[in-house]
């Protein structure tokens, strides 16, 4: 049977998903595999249902819980940076929220492991995923400011909420040539990406002025 929320109508048709695609190429997206990626990605089944009809504007929008579905620009620009260089195998995702830029990488590497510090939002998220029939992703309930050290070392790792700085859990569990996307600060965010060079060697680009909600500790049931 055909699912029609999937499927190219409405809000969803394919017009206003190459629009989108378009905006993040004018704003600078460069990876025409990530382009793809999101265009092809039903962004309208990560929001509920009273805002779902703003999906495919590049913004982000309240997911309850005083969190956010990122903005697509910044979703895009993220996976392209983490994206760059060798291929990629094992990501870990800190920050599951509605569990979009966990669909998006996972059509993009081999398997995704991704953490949530709220339990019904990571439940929400799951649902999402296996709707989407992406199989490679496994979620976990946990502070991801400690990463997840039994499926270490990660090839890459990417953080959607803003930490003061940099956990140093998280450059333990990259793994050399891995590389770290990471939102750090607190009233001012700057968007960093770490490479683990060599055992004891990382490497830091600065890359641009973003904002995210903060990295908090703990975790709600
Ligand atoms: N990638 C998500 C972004 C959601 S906002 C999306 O596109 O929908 C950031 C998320 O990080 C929130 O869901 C928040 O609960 C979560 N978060 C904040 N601190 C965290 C922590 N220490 N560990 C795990 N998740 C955390």
């Amino acid at each position: 049977m055909i699912d029609m929320d999937l499927q190219g109508i409405g809000m969803t048709s394919r017009r206003t998903r190459d629009r989108l695609a378009q905006r993040l190429r004018d704003q600078g997206v460069i990876s025409e595999e990530v382009l793809n990626v999101v265009r092809d990605t039903p962004r309208h089944i990560f929001i509920d249902e009273a805002l779902s009809h703003r999906a495919y504007e590049d913004t982000a929008l309240p997911i309850g819980y005083n969190q956010t579905i990122s903005q697509p620009y910044i979703v895009a620009r993220m996976t392209e940076l983490l994206l760059e260089g060798e291929s990629l195998n094992k990501v870990l995702e800190v920050g599951t929220g509605s569990g979009y830029q966990t669909a998006v990488l996972a059509q993009l590497v081999d398997q995704v492991f991704s953490v949530e510090r709220i339990r019904p939002l990571q439940e929400k998220a799951r649902k999402r995923l296996q709707r989407l029939k992406l199989h490679n992703v496994m979620l976990r309930h946990t502070d991801g400011g400690m990463g997840w050290p039994e499926k270490a070392p990660f090839d890459g790792i990417l953080v959607t909420a803003a930490p003061r700085e940099i956990p140093h859990e998280l450059l333990e569990q990259l793994a050399v040539g891995g590389r770290l996307v990471i939102p750090v600060g607190h009233d001012e965010q700057i968007l960093k990406r770490i490479t683990r060079v060599t055992e004891d060697k990382y490497e830091t680009e600065t890359l641009e002025a973003v904002r995210f909600v903060p990295l908090l500790s703990g975790t709600v049931r």
